[in-house]
Formats: C-alpha cells, sequence, structure tokens
C-alpha cells in the first residue's frame, strides 16, 4: 500500500544519515573521552573548566539523539483534522515565556484563524516551535522582533515567522536544510531537515528569504481543509438529480 511504500522511503532516509550521525557524535565523545583522561591530574580549576565542556558536549550529543529518534519515529499515527488556530494559539502560548526571558518581542497576528488543514498536530507544533526558535536565535542586535503570523489564501493556510535577525548569505541559504548544516555552536543541523520532513508529509510548501543583517523570513503553505457545510434536504436532491 501506500503507506507502507512511504514508510519503506522514510527508513531509507534515516540510512543515508546515519553515517553523518556516527560521525557527529563521535566528535564530542572523543574530546569527552580526552577530556575525562586528563581530569584526575588537572588542577581544580581546570577540572571545573573541562566538567563545563564535557556537559556541553554530552549535550549535544543528547540533542542529536532526540532529533534523529523524531525523524525516525514510525508514522502509526493517523492524520486528522488540525484546527490551524488552536495550534498557532498554543504554540505562541508556549514560546511566549521564552520571548520573554530573550528580551525579544514576539508579535502574533492571525485573529479568528477558522480553518483545519489534514495533520500530525503534534508535528506541526514542532515543526512552528523548531522554526520560530531558530529566528529567535537569529537575533543579535537591538532590533530584537520576531513575527508569527497566518491567513487564509484560497485554499490555503499561509503561516509567516519572520525575524530582524541576522539573516543569512546565499551560500547559507541553499545549505540550511542539509542535515547537520549549522552555524551554531551547539547546533545540530538537524531541525530544518526535519521540519521539510514534516511539511512534505504535509503536502505543504516551506521557503526563505533573507537579507543578511536584516532578517529572515519563512512562509510556510498548507492546502486547507474546505469546512463541511451542511447540506439542506432541498438540495440534496437537486445534487442527486445532478450525479443522476
Ligand atoms: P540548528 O538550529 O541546530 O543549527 P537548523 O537545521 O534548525 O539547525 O538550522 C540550520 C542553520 O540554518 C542554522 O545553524 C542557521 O545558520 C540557519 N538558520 C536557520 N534559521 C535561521 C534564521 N531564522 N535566521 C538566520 N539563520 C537561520
Amino acid at each position: 500500500t501506500e503507506k507502507r511504500w512511504l514508510q519503506s522511503e522514510k527508513l531509507a532516509a534515516v540510512g543515508q544519515l546515519a553515517a553523518g550521525v556516527a560521525h557527529e557524535i563521535r566528535n564530542p565523545l572523543t574530546a569527552v573521552k580526552g577530556f575525562l583522561d586528563i581530569i584526575p591530574t588537572s588542577k581544580p580549576e581546570k577540572q571545573k573548566e573541562y566538567a563545563g565542556i564535557m556537559t556541553s558536549e554530552l549535550d549535544r550529543i543528547a540533542n542529536i539523539v532526540t532529533e534523529m529518534l523524531a525523524l525516525a519515529k514510525p508514522q502509526i499515527d493517523d492524520m486528522r483534522l488540525v484546527d490551524v488556530g488552536a495550534v498557532l494559539s498554543q504554540v505562541t502560548r508556549f514560546l511566549d515565556p521564552e520571548a520573554r526571558m530573550r528580551n525579544i518581542v514576539f508579535e502574533s497576528a492571525f485573529g479568528e484563524l477558522n480553518v483545519k488543514i489534514m495533520g500530525h498536530e503534534n508535528r506541526l507544533k514542532q515543526l512552528l516551535i523548531n522554526l520560530v526558535r531558530n529566528a529567535m536565535d537569529a537575533i543579535v542586535s537591538e532590533r530584537r522582533q520576531v513575527t508569527f503570523a497566518a491567513e487564509t489564501r484560497d485554499s490555503w493556510v499561509v503561516i509567516r515567522i519572520q525575524d530582524t535577525g541576522m539573516g543569512m548569505t546565499d551560500d547559507a541559504l541553499h545549505r540550511i536544510c542539509e542535515p547537520f548544516f549549522t552555524t551554531k555552536e551547539h547546533g545540530t543541523g538537524l531541525g530544518l531537515h526535519l521540519c521539510r520532513q514534516i511539511v512534505e508529509q504535509h503536502e505543504g510548501r516551506m521557503q526563505f528569504a533573507s537579507t543578511l543583517g536584516e532578517g529572515t523570513t519563512v512562509r510556510l503553505e498548507f492546502p486547507a481543509v474546505s469546512s463541511l457545510r451542511v447540506v439542506p434536504r432541498s438540495e440534496v436532491g437537486e445534487q442527486r438529480d445532478k450525479i443522476g
């Protein structure tokens, strides 16, 4: 069946990632092992410094493993009708404290968005959280704003995440969805790879526009499910006539 086929394609993609993951995990492991070897004979103040480095290297491994699990997770959960407005408000509420802590103005503009799409609610949340976090990570100057907006256009739901961050070079823009492409000290480079996968699962599109030093906009599009209309009895007859 189609589902089986999709699943095996996904396993192949995960297999391709395996070599990269092994490499990405071996580097921090080698570092941790190296520090463990020298810690017993180091000065106490150095021991503290090395322990700090080891912790951050181990955090990096943990993040890679978490993201690999998300990528490899089999799709046993079926797609359901998802209320986009509800998902956006939940994601906003979840990220509000984080934005405040990082001194970022997090503005959401989606009003009464009464539209549904077919999807996996938790994956959609994960997608949006990843993108908003990337937007916040990009903020480096006194311009500290992330805007989260959504609207319906024809039969599409369009979601925009816009930041006033550092922006990207054209070269980076072409590579951001590659697994392990990261410019962050503690990045895994798996976030956008996962995002792209989630967007594809939902038959959507994801586009980036970026200007170095000014900021980045991510545009997501998903096919909307037209709201169900209760058909009056008189019309049911008419429709039968047309069909028959
Ligand atoms: P990670 O966040 O672990 O680096 P991602 O795959 O999410 O992994 O992102 C890959 C890279 O894409 C980031 O390291 C960053 O260089 C770039 N990037 C993603 N989003 C933005 C953004 N909004 N502004 C600037 N650069 C971005």
